[in-house]
């Protein structure tokens, strides 16, 4: 098993991208701490699905941007498996608005979740990693990082943010053998997409060469790979997972 002993603890994973990467972490040997916010059920469903196939599972309730929430939630981590192997800080909302209408209450919600939660979740877990045998560190960007976006000043804000702080991340963490690196997902079918009207869908995927939205798994195949030993020599990368989409 590629994860074998692994603690891997994955923010926001009761939906969409966060719950395919638990589920194929799982399906490889890993302890999954699947952390949500709301959706209590779904979690649940998550870490049954990974009992179900044989893999070790546990939900953490906690809001990312909140501290206390992040440190109680780390506490309950740390004596369930002793620490954390690998963080995917893949919990992120949308609040979408023509910069002209973006309220400062609009751009702090999603920074204090995309970002401060990015700083919670790091900084708790951060001696654990950089003392775990090859830590990891996996963000969850996007291309809207990379290309901005109508209608998400705020959102492209925090996504680009990323890209410095998992350079920065790594390295501090190199001289442990401690890896960070970023995954930045094209536009994905998940609840995110659900608003989109169908027009602007259209727009998008002729700008998408491969012509299709992602699948979930087009991009837990990749964190699989970064939360492995098989990526011990790649740190401080960003690997766009787009189509093909230019940027
Ligand atoms: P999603 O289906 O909306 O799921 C979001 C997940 O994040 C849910 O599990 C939600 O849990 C959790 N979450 C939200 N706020 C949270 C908070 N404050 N604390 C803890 N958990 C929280 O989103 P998704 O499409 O899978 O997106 C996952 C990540 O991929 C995000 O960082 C997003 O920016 C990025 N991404 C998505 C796309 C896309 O097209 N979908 C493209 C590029 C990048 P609860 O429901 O329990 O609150």
């Amino acid at each position: 098993m590629l994860l074998e002993d692994r603690t891997c603890l994955v923010t926001g994973a009761s939906k969409g991208i966060g719950r395919a990467i638990a589920e194929e972490l799982g399906d490889n040997g890993a302890n999954v701490v699947v952390n949500y916010r709301s959706s209590e059920d779904a979690a649940y469903e998550v870490r049954d699905a990974i009992e179900d196939a044989s893999g070790t599972a546990v939900v953490a309730q906690a809001d990312v941007a909140d501290l206390d929430d992040v440190e109680q939630m780390y506490d309950a981590v740390a004596d369930e498996f002793g620490g954390v192997d690998v963080l995917v800080n893949n919990a992120g909302i949308t609040v979408d608005k023509k910069f002209v209408d973006m309220t400062r209450e609009d751009w702090d919600r999603v920074m204090d979740v995309n970002l401060g939660g990015v700083y919670n979740c790091t900084k708790v877990c951060f001696d654990d990693l950089r003392e775990a045998h090859e830590g990891r560190l996996i963000n969850i960007s996007s291309v809207v990082g990379q290309q901005g976006n109508y209608g998400q000043a705020n959102y492209a804000t925090t996504k680009s943010g990323l890209f410095g702080f998992t350079r920065t991340i790594a390295l501090e963490m190199a001289r442990y053998g401690s890896t960070a690196n970023c995954v930045a997902p094209g536009f994905v079918k998940t609840a995110m997409l659900e608003p989109v009207p169908d027009r602007v869908k259209e727009q998008i995927l002729e700008r998408i060469p491969l012509n299709r939205f992602a699948e979930v798994e087009d991009i837990s195949g990749m964190v699989r790979f970064l939360a492995s030993e098989e990526s011990s020599y790649m740190t401080g990368q960003v690997l766009g997972i787009n189509g093909g989409m230019e940027w």
